[in-house]
């Protein structure tokens, strides 16, 4: 099949990555090129199954979250594998975490995020103006600019020797909640009134706890 990004690196996105994320933009492919490098400065392969770790820095509203669906793509470390946790730091980084192996974050340098931000693609971005309304030619400019820029020109690399994470221990022990009747995984069973329940019918706030 023809590429249709002609490239000097190897990381170039799989045709099948577009058609996951939806629409052709820049920053899917930007994450998915971080991915691949992270895994090579790792020396770890895509993740079959659960022991890769990525702890991307964005935030939410702003264009650029559409990296973490590239370094789902390059990793394995998947959002539904649990491999993946958003610190919602708002920042265009990421660490990436093999257990064995250690861990690295991945930045983008300013200069580059200041050079891409001067593509007619924001032009259309910053109007509000969603990717897939945007010209195609005007969303491959970009692609391809990125694609020609060496790994130094858009990339910190930092070495994490100290980073840690413990994913929890995997249980299928699960409970009917006394309630509505619902299976519910013990480590998120709550009690009321002596009786096992599951968090919506206990009445407790919904709380969401992410660990790393
Ligand atoms: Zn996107
Ligand atoms: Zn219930």
């Amino acid at each position: 099949m023809k590429r249709r990004f002609h490239i000097n690196k190897q990381h170039i996105h799989p045709e099948w990555a577009f058609e996951f994320h939806a629409h052709e933009c820049p920053f899917m492919p930007i994450g998915y090129r971080m991915g691949k490098l992270a895994l090579e400065y790792l020396g770890a392969e895509k993740e079959a199954d659960h022991g890769f770790f990525v702890f991307p820095e964005l935030g939410e509203g702003h264009p650029q979250t559409c990296m973490m669906d590239g370094m789902q793509i390059a990793t394995g470390a998947t959002y539904g594998k649990v491999l993946m946790a958003m610190t919602f730091y708002g920042k265009l980084a990421a660490t990436f975490y093999h257990p064995q192996k250690g861990a690295v974050r991945y930045s983008l340098l300013p200069d580059f995020v200041d050079a891409m931000g001067k593509f007619e693609f924001f032009v259309y971005r910053k109007k509000g103006i969603e990717p897939s309304h945007i010209p195609l030619n005007v969303r491959r400019e970009v692609i391809q600019w990125m694609y020609d820029q060496p790994d130094e020109a858009v990339f910190k690399v930092e070495a994490k020797p100290d980073f840690t994470y413990k994913p929890v221990k995997g249980s299928f022990n699960k409970t009917k909640c006394s309630v509505c009747g619902e299976y519910v995984f013990d480590r998120y069973l709550r009690m009321k009134d002596g009786q096992p329940v599951c968090i919506p019918c206990s009445g407790y706030e919904k709380s969401v706890l992410i660990e790393r």
